[in-house]
């Protein structure tokens, strides 16, 4: 599904204040700079520039223009302490995702372990959680609406179903 913020004539129409993970794309900020390489093969659909003119992007294993890379790495790092906290609780109390995490730790090929969102919030101490909830629980509904009854999106119907719920039991509170 196209993002809401692309515009009729196919460019983003929030340009100038696009998030900053969109802005440092393609490089991924939570992996070291020196193994990016694989990020810059182009993906079906995408209409990169990759003739002998096209820019260069990546040299030596370095980013070239790295402003965007160094701000989501530094979004990244800020957020660590929150995030640690809230995996070593998950990985006390929840067998489950522990398990999870062992189990694609030893994979072949080295695999991911998807969390929700939401049960990290209540961990986020800067967080206005019942405002937060107010906003982002009408779009996650809209999304969950969106997805339904599509086979291919299935997965994510579930998690937008799941985490609107959760966002209304913070509603339903106050
Ligand atoms: S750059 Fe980001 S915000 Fe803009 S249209 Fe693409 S995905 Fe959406």
């Amino acid at each position: 599904m196209p993002c809401p913020a692309l515009g009729q004539d196919n460019l983003c129409s929030i340009q100038e204040h696009k998030p900053v993970r969109c802005r440092a794309m393609p490089f991924m900020a939570f992996k070291d700079e020196s193994s990016q390489s694989d990020l810059l093969v182009p993906k079906l659909g995408w209409k990169c520039d990759t003739g002998p003119n096209a820019p260069v992007v990546y040299r030596d294993r370095s980013i070239v223009e790295r402003r965007d890379f160094d701000d989501e790495r530094a979004a990244l790092a800020e957020q660590t302490p929150g995030l640690q906290r809230y995996v070593d609780l998950l990985l006390k109390y929840d067998p489950v995702t522990a398990t999870r995490l062992t189990k694609a730790a030893q994979s072949a090929q080295p695999g991911r372990v998807v969390v929700g969102f939401v049960s990290y919030l209540r961990h986020n101490r800067n967080l206005d959680i019942v405002s937060f909830a107010r906003a982002q629980q009408p779009v996650l509904t809209e999304w969950a609406e969106k997805t339904n009854g599509s086979p291919q999106l299935a997965s994510f119907n579930t998690f937008y179903r799941d985490a609107a719920t959760d966002l209304d039991r913070y509603l339903s509170v106050k």
